[in-house]
């Protein structure tokens, strides 16, 4: 495995931990980025990386050529370029440009996963306002009104409460390639991480909540604090939706839910076609991290055990705040004296507000004692932010 070299299109932070996870194994990993110092070039300066934007033609064919396989950090890439690496047999692409295809645009997602018998919040297509508008008589107000394509941190959502506010929410969101979607009344946000080999062999991580805050993950608990049954129905919606896409598709993926306010429904919000933020707490907390468990599966290893190595863990995410870096180091600083954290910086400098900065996995033996430390851990976080 050691002679394989593993191409990441993207070099931030799930590239800078995907390299982390690869050096062990001795996996050489080259990069792909148009920022010279990107978090992920900065932990690997022996290899030659690629300082281009990842939707340059000419830099993947030269990214692919010297490598064994292409992988990304990011769904949104030109999957065009991908489909010609591919056909001309440069290196291999997992998951595959196809797979990464569907996933970037979020209502083919939709359409694909339902017609597999996933289970979805109600969706529709809005191409006009009269779109958007006929989508809140079916739904009902509230629904949310997101972008088919480049959306992230919620930056493509728009929740529409009313009829007079579909307008700016359609023009807000550029009016075109949009979906409306049911709002889901939910008790939890679930998600769970799954692996994939290019023979379609699957491994499931244990069902994590995750908290989001205006729309950006801020705290993931593993495992969840469910009942038995969903963490069953969890589990399998997870495996289910990652074992039916297509073949040839391999890698890490995160599933999110919505677990329904009913108490039992589980809901597919979205997959991510590589490593994933609720999933960064495996690093510590289970057998094979997300990340590991990635570089085996595209370059077709047996794959790590993903069970939890720990009774309890949490992640809490590092954001910019209005202070600058300081809010970023000096809780970092104060979490090294916290017993079972892990704090991780990702190297980079703009700490503008709400950018992942880094992140704090806590590990504990019990719920309280893990509940005790993430509380101390956030309040330093939420002072130093203000
Ligand atoms: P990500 O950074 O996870 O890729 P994104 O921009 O793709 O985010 P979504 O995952 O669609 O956005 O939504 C962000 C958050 O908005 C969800 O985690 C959830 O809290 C809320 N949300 C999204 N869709 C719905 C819905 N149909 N009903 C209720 N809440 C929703
Ligand atoms: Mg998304
Ligand atoms: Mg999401």
């Amino acid at each position: 495995m050691d002679k394989q070299v593993v191409g990441i299109l993207g070099g931030g932070q799930l590239g800078r931990m995907l390299v982390e996870a690869a050096s062990r194994l001795n996996v050489q990993v080259r990069v792909l980025d148009p920022t010279v110092q990107s978090p992920a070039k900065q932990i690997s300066n022996f290899v030659p990386h690629v300082d281009e934007p990842f939707t340059s033609s000419e830099a993947i064919h030269a990214l692919a050529r010297v490598c064994d396989v292409l992988t990304v950090e990011i769904e949104h890439v030109n999957c065009a370029k991908l489909v010609a690496v591919e056909e001309a047999g440069e290196a291999k692409v997992y998951p595959s440009a196809a797979t990464i295809q569907l996933i970037q645009d979020k209502f083919l997602q939709k359409e694909y996963l339902g017609a597999q018998g996933v289970a979805l919040p109600e969706y529709a297509r809005c191409d006009t306002l009269e779109e958007v508008l006929a989508a809140g008589d079916a739904f009902g107000y509230p629904f949310v009104l997101k972008c088919r394509l480049g959306a992230y941190d919620g930056r493509g959502n728009y929740v529409v409460e009313s009829k007079a506010d579909a307008e700016a929410g359609f023009s807000r969101l550029g009016g075109t390639m949009l979906y409306a979607e049911k709002f889901v009344p939910f008790s939890k946000e679930l998600a769970v991480m799954v692996v994939r080999r290019p023979g379609g062999q699957v491994a499931t991580y244990p069902v994590v909540e995750t908290v989001q805050r205006d729309n950006i993950c801020e705290l993931v608990y593993a495992p969840a604090q469910i009942d038995g049954r969903v963490r069953e129905a969890a589990m399998k919606v997870a495996t289910d939706t990652v074992s039916c896409l297509p073949s040839g598709s391999a890698g890490i993926f995160g599933v999110e839910m919505f677990l329904h306010e009913d108490g039992h429904t589980v809901l597919v919000n979205e997959i991510a076609p590589r490593p994933h933020n609720s999933g960064h707490y495996t690093i510590e907390a289970c057998c094979t991290s997300q990340f590991e468990n990635h570089i085996r599966a595209v370059l077709d290893l047996p794959l790590g055990d993903t069970s939890l190595k720990v009774p309890a863990a949490a992640m809490i995410n590092v954001l910019g705040g209005a202070s600058g870096y300081s809010s970023v180091l000096e809780p970092c600083l104060a979490s090294l004296e916290v017993p079972g954290a892990t704090v991780h910086l990702y190297g980079k400098e703009d700490a503008k507000a709400g950018r992942k900065m880094g992140h704090i996995t806590v590990v504990a033996d019990s719920a309280l004692q893990l509940r005790r430390r993430t509380d101390l851990i956030a309040g330093r976080l939420a002072n130093a932010s203000n």
